[in-house]
């Protein structure tokens, strides 16, 4: 028998409908075939599910029994060709007449039950390939998201690495509060332009409706708000900026917190500050 050939007997045997030495050569090829080695194992899955939603054409044990006994005798009573050639083997007679209509439907019954089997065995792959299939789905945009992620992460060190070298470039270093004792942050900007970029870490994740705010605060002067920002899991932001005319020399910066719309002028609580010049 061919591998196909004991594909199609894996249904029956899962059900313990095989004769004996149909069964003894399907064990032999399961020693050597892995995929009906699985493919079986989910047989016997499905065959345990349908055991458990008691469908009604499963057979019971008397009817199993029943059905084993039959396929013996239609196995003892089949008439086989002998491989050696030339060799005549006497027909023998068949299984009485009146046993055949239980034959055929319990033979139905394994037929609908090996069937079921298989519908399972497909829907259960189908859905388990489609769960995978998301899944591969949500890495990759996940990964795709994080791509993105560092990619405008290097943008920006690359435009704060420029801005570091530029003759013009300003630095102030953010000292966290007694808010947030951990934190740090660097402002850099261009004195000229006011291009700017901020660099936190050590802020602590802002709650789901809030954000942090920079202000620029001009000596004497009321604070002017910049970005909003939230920061990822070890407190980081990376945040380009424009720096008021009025504020490029002699300001303070500081970062709030402050609900995720912004506010006009500094609500919460300070985390980071430049210190007063
Ligand atoms: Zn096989």
């Amino acid at each position: 028998m061919e591998h196909q050939e004991y594909q199609e007997l894996l249904a029956a045997h899962a059900l313990d409908a095989l004769d004996a030495s149909e069964a003894r050569a399907l064990t032999e090829h399961l020693d050597v075939c892995a995929e009906c080695r699985a493919e079986l194992d989910e047989m016997r899955d499905a065959a345990g599910l349908l055991a458990h939603a008691s469908t009604p054409a499963a057979p019971g044990d008397e009817v199993r029994e029943r059905i084993l006994k039959t396929v013996r005798a239609e196995s003892r009573d089949r008439p086989r060709v002998s491989a050696r050639a030339g060799q005549v083997v006497p027909l023998r007679p068949y299984a009485p007449r009146r046993l055949w209509p239980s034959v055929l439907r319990l033979a139905a019954a394994i037929a609908f039950v090996a069937l079921l089997l298989g519908v399972i065995v497909f829907w259960r792959r189908d859905l388990r390939s489609r769960q995978d299939l998301a899944q591969l789905h949500r890495q990759l945009d996940s990964q795709q998201d994080e791509l993105q992620r560092e990619r405008d992460m290097l943008a920006r060190q690359r435009e704060a690495l420029a801005m570091l070298n530029s003759p013009d470039a300003k630095k102030m270093a953010l000292a966290g509060t007694q808010t947030a004792q951990n934190a740090r942050a660097m402002f850099v900007y261009d004195q000229k332009s006011g291009r700017g970029m901020l660099m936190t870490e050590g802020l602590p994740a802002a709650p789901a409706d809030m954000a942090y705010e920079v202000w620029f605060i001009p000596k004497g002067q009321a604070p002017m708000p910049g970005s909003m920002f939230t920061v990822d899991a070890a407190g980081r932001a990376m945040i380009s900026d424009q720096v008021p005319m009025e504020a490029r020399e002699n300001a303070v910066i500081a970062i709030t917190l402050e609900p995720k719309r912004g506010s006009a002028a500094p609500t919460g609580a300070i985390y980071l500050s430049s210190p007063a010049s």
